[in-house]
């Protein structure tokens, strides 16, 4: 294991001097932010040229900008990509890149445990497009191969998954996709390039909602896509072009910004997170801790097999919806709030807040029970979160 990280260091490196190419701006390190939404041509023939993306250059924002490419080519670096297009949001990175995918009459497998956005933009826009879409029980690679048909197009996986933190076998996916010719985007948002790159493993496509770890200081809302550079550029140059979705270069600024502390941010967040759930574990209030990097986790070998880290994510649950809200009220470090990545610790309940719209009987069929309490653990002193925890559990 230890031989294995070492070699996995030029992340560090890459993160820091990724996309950066100070000789092309009079030697500024990072890249200036251009705001500018036209650029002058130098004649009609490069114009043509440009315009047609035939040539590289800008002439129109929502075509990109300088500081959207350094964002590009940072996180292509990063994820081992060939291209990377940033867009405003995950979300417009999940459907531009499904929109440029799939057609109607096509199929769809994807995770039973998948974000709410992404699960109702299959069943609320891809559904009545006529693309036809199955939730798999993500942990059984069975089950994955038992629903592929011969109208299956893709498959799209989230691991970890949101909120359980259950696992979706990688190399199995890869190996399924293969047999059956499936084009396979994985969404990569929870583990980041520093703990599990699934381009290297042979998934096709990555995305991610920047807004999260890419980012890291919840102040963006930005997405990426990532991936073979003739869908990247059929997005860029068809898609996005066309929907509109393109990131603004303010934000992107903000996202490359971010990747240049991503591995130092993620190597604490793995830290904290093991600590706080292996704190968890032992606590008495506690009936059960989800984290993929405890022994306990039903997919710790996997887990091994596949992430260098095991994140800053844990789910953890106890005994009902009347202790779990008592103990929402009763943190001081950690704030009560959705969204995940930042580098403060965040804590939600599942069942009053971000899955209150599904039935209890819709949210136990899930695994989400009453107590499920998640926890996007920061980067702060480790025993000041786990003080705080403590104190919050007390009766
Ligand atoms: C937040 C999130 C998204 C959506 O990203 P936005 O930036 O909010 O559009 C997609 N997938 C996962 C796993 C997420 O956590």
């Amino acid at each position: 294991m230890k031989d294995r990280e070492e070699d996995e260091d030029w992340i560090f490196t890459s993160a820091v001097r990724g996309g950066e190419t100070p000789e092309k701006f009079h030697g500024a390190l990072a890249t200036p932010i251009y705001r500018a939404s036209v650029y002058q041509f130098d004649d009609p023939i490069s114009a043509n040229e440009i315009h047609e993306g035939h040539k590289p250059g800008y002439f129109y924002g929502r075509m990109g900008t300088p500081t959207q490419s350094a964002l590009e080519s940072a996180i292509c670096e990063l994820e081992r990509g060939e291209a990377a297009i940033g867009l405003a949001s995950g979300m417009s990175a999940i459907s531009s890149l499904l929109l440029t995918i799939l057609k109607p009459g096509d199929h769809v497998l994807a995770p039973r445990s998948i974000y709410a956005s992404t699960s109702a933009l299959m069943k609320q826009i891809l559904a009545p497009l006529g693309i036809s879409i199955d939730f798999v029980n993500e942990t059984d690679p069975a089950a994955w191969r038992a629903a592929a048909t011969r109208q299956t197009k893709l498959v799209y996986a989230e691991t970890p998954t949101n909120p359980m933190l259950t696992l979706v076998d990688l190399p199995a996916l890869v190996q399924l996709a293969r047999e059956y010719e499936l084009i396979s985007v994985v969404d990569n948002t929870f583990a980041t390039p520093f703990n599990q790159r699934p381009i290297e493993m042979g998934v096709d496509f990555v995305v991610h909602s920047a807004t999260k770890y890419l980012g890291g200081h919840a102040d963006v809302v930005a997405g990426i896509a990532i991936g073979h550079q003739a869908t990247i550029e059929k997005i860029r140059w068809h898609t996005a072009k066309l929907l509109g979705g393109i990131i603004a270069p303010d934000t992107a600024s903000l996202v490359h910004r971010g990747l240049k502390t991503l591995p130092i941010r993620m190597q604490r967040h793995n830290a904290n997170a093991l600590a706080v759930a292996r704190f968890l574990e032992q606590h008495s209030e506690v009936i059960k801790v989800h984290y993929p990097g405890l022994k306990s986790h039903v997919q710790y070998e996997l887990a091994l097999r596949q992430m260098r880290g095991f994140g800053g994510l844990i789910a953890f649950e106890v005994a009902n919806y009347q202790r779990a809200c008592q103990m929402l009220e009763k943190v001081k470090l950690c704030r009560l709030a959705v969204s995940l990545g930042d580098v403060s610790t965040l804590i939600q309940h599942s069942a009053s807040m971000t899955h209150a719209s599904l039935s209890k009987q819709h949210r136990e069929a899930a695994g989400i029970s009453d107590g499920l309490i998640r926890l996007s653990v920061g980067i702060e002193r480790a025993d000041d979160i786990i003080s705080d925890l403590d104190q919050a559990l007390a009766c």
